[in-house]
C-alpha cells in the first residue's frame, strides 16, 4: 500500500471524501484530475475495508437478475444499469491500463453455475432477456457441457460471460491509492471521521469535518465508507446492513489440479443466496469464499466460517479433500433493503453504496461518476432515480438486530427456492 499524506490536515478542501477503498480513491482520482482540491479521510489505512479483501471478481451484470430488475424500475432503466455494469469493468481495465497497475487484471470471463434445475431455467431465461434488450450475448452451458468449464458434478448448468475479468483486489486498491495520490489528492490515514456538519465560509456554505486529526472545512462531501458506514452518518447507516462475507485460500496446487477444478480460470459463483464463490490465484491456490458466517468479522467469526468454507469447497470438489487450507480472513458488505447499489445526495451529502457483493467494478464507477457530479459534469449516474429505502417499518438503527433471522429465512429460502 501506498504511505498516506504526511503533515497536518488542511484547513480548507473542496471535496472531502470519507473512506479510502475503490469507491473514495476512484472519485479522489477522477476529482484530483479535473484540478479539485481533495482530503481522503480514513479510519485506519489505504484500502483496510473490503476492497482489499475481496475476490477480485470483476463482474457484469448485479446482484438482482434483469428480470427482477425489469419488473421493479422498467426495461429501459434495467438497460441504462446493465450496461452500466459493463461500463464499470471497461473503467476498471482503463484505470489498471492508464495508471500502471500491475493487479493481476485479465477477462478470464465469469461462470455462474445453477444449484437446482429451477435455477437453471431461470439463466436461460435471463439469458435471453439481456440478449434481446441489452445486445450482450451470455452462453449457457448445459450439464453435461460442464466439465469444460469446471471439474465438479454437483450443478445442473451453468451461464458464462467472457466479458467479465478477474485481478488482484489489494494491488488494485494500492494502485488506485497511488493514482489518486499521483493525480494531486491528499489521502489522510488515522484520520476518522467523528462529525459533520452544514457550516459557512467566507460567505459559501459547504461542511466541517470533525476528525481524529483535526478537523477540515469542505465545500462537498462524498461517503465512501460503504459496510463499515457508522454513526457518523447515522441516516445512511440506518439504510446499510453489514453483512460479513469470508474467504479461505488453499496451499498451492498442482498445474493438473488446479486445470481440472477450473480449466479455463473463471471467476465462479454459484446460485444460492447462502452462495459459494471462487476462483484459481495466479499461484494456483483454490481462494473460496462465501457469506458463512452473516455477522462481521471477528476472530470467532473467520474462524467458524473458515471450517464452514473447508466443507462447502470439499462438497463442490471432492478432490480437494487432502488439501491444506492456508489463510482465512473475513470483511463487511454493504447491502441495501432492496439489494439494490445507491449513490446520489442526502442532505447535500454525496454518498455511494450497496455494491451487494458487485463492488470491485462498480464502486470504481460509481466513484468516479459521483465526482463527475460533484464536479459539474452531466454524465449520466444510472441509480440516481432509485428509490432508497429503509428498513421496513423503520425497524433499524443500524445495529443489525435481525441478521440471525435473516440468515436462517435465507437458509430457509436456499432449501425451497
Ligand atoms: C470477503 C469479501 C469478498 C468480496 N468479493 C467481491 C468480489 O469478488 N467481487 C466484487 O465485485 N465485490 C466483492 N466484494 C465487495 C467489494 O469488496 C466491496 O463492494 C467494495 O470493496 C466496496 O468498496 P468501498 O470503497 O465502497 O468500501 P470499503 O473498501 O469497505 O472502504 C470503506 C472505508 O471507509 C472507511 N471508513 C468507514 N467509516 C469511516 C469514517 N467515519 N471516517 C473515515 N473512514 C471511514 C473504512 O475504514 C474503510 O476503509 C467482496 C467483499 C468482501 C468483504
Amino acid at each position: 500500500m501506498p504511505a498516506g499524506s504526511p503533515g497536518d490536515l488542511p484547513e480548507r478542501v473542496d471535496v472531502a471524501v470519507v473512506g479510502a477503498g475503490f469507491t473514495g480513491l476512484s472519485a479522489a482520482r477522477t476529482l484530483a484530475k479535473r484540478g479539485a482540491k481533495v482530503a481522503v479521510l480514513e479510519t485506519h489505512t489505504i484500502g483496510w475495508g473490503a476492497s482489499s479483501r475481496n475476490g477480485g471478481m470483476v463482474l457484469s451484470g448485479m446482484k438482482l437478475g434483469v428480470e427482477t430488475l425489469a419488473g421493479r424500475y422498467g426495461m429501459d432503466a434495467t438497460k441504462r444499469m446493465y450496461a452500466a455494469s459493463l461500463a464499470s469493468i471497461d473503467l476498471v481495465e482503463q484505470i489498471v491500463t492508464e495508471e500502471n497497475i500491475n493487479c493481476n487484471f485479465s477477462r478470464c470471463g465469469h461462470l455462474a453455475v445453477a444449484c437446482k434445475q429451477s435455477h437453471f431455467d431461470t439463466y436461460a431465461r435471463s439469458v435471453e432477456v439481456i440478449a434481446r434488450e441489452c445486445n450482450h450475448r451470455l452462453r449457457i452451458v448445459p450439464k453435461n457441457q460442464l466439465r469444460g468449464e469446471i471439474g465438479s458434478d454437483i450443478y445442473y448448468g451453468g451461464i458464462v460471460d467472457e466479458v467479465s475479468a478477474g485481478l488482484n483486489p489489494e494491488r488494485y486498491v494500492a494502485g488506485l491509492g497511488h493514482a489518486a495520490l499521483n493525480a494531486g489528492a491528499c489521502v489522510f490515514e488515522n484520520a476518522r471521521v467523528e462529525r459533520i456538519g452544514h457550516a459557512s465560509r467566507n460567505g459559501g456554505s459547504g461542511f466541517q469535518l470533525v476528525t481524529s486529526r483535526g478537523d477540515v472545512f469542505a465545500n462537498d462531501v462524498f461517503i465512501a465508507t460503504s459496510g463499515y458506514t457508522s454513526g457518523t452518518t447515522p441516516e445512511l447507516r440506518k439504510k446499510i446492513i453489514p453483512i460479513g462475507s469470508f474467504i479461505i485460500a488453499t496451499e498451492r496446487l498442482s498445474e493438473t489440479l488446479a486445470r481440472e477444478l477450473s480449466p479455463r480460470n473463471r471467476m465462479i459463483y454459484d446460485s444460492k443466496h447462502y452462495l459459494y464463490y471462487y476462483r484459481l490465484t495466479p499461484d494456483n491456490r483454490m481462494l473460496f469464499g462465501g457469506r458463512a458466517a452473516f455477522f462481521p468479522e471477528t476472530g470467532s467469526t473467520i474462524r467458524r466460517s473458515a471450517e464452514i468454507l473447508q466443507r462447502g469447497m470439499i462438497s463442490v470438489y471432492p478432490q480437494m479433500r487432502d488439501v491444506k487450507v492456508e489463510y482465512a480472513w473475513g470483511g463487511t458488505l454493504d447491502f441495501c433493503f432492496d439489494t439494490m447499489p445507491h449513490a446520489g445526495r442526502m442532505d447535500g451529502i454525496y454518498y455511494a453504496v450497496g455494491y451487494a457483493g458487485h463492488g470491485v467494478a462498480m464502486a470504481t464507477y460509481l466513484g468516479a461518476k459521483i465526482a463527475d457530479q460533484v464536479s459539474g459534469g452531466a454524465e449520466e449516474n444510472p441509480y440516481a432515480n432509485v428509490p432508497f429505502p429503509g428498513a421496513p417499518l423503520g425497524l433499524y438503527n443500524g445495529r443489525p438486530w435481525f441478521l440471525p433471522f435473516a440468515g436462517a429465512y435465507y437458509k430457509v429460502l436456499d432449501w425451497i427456492s
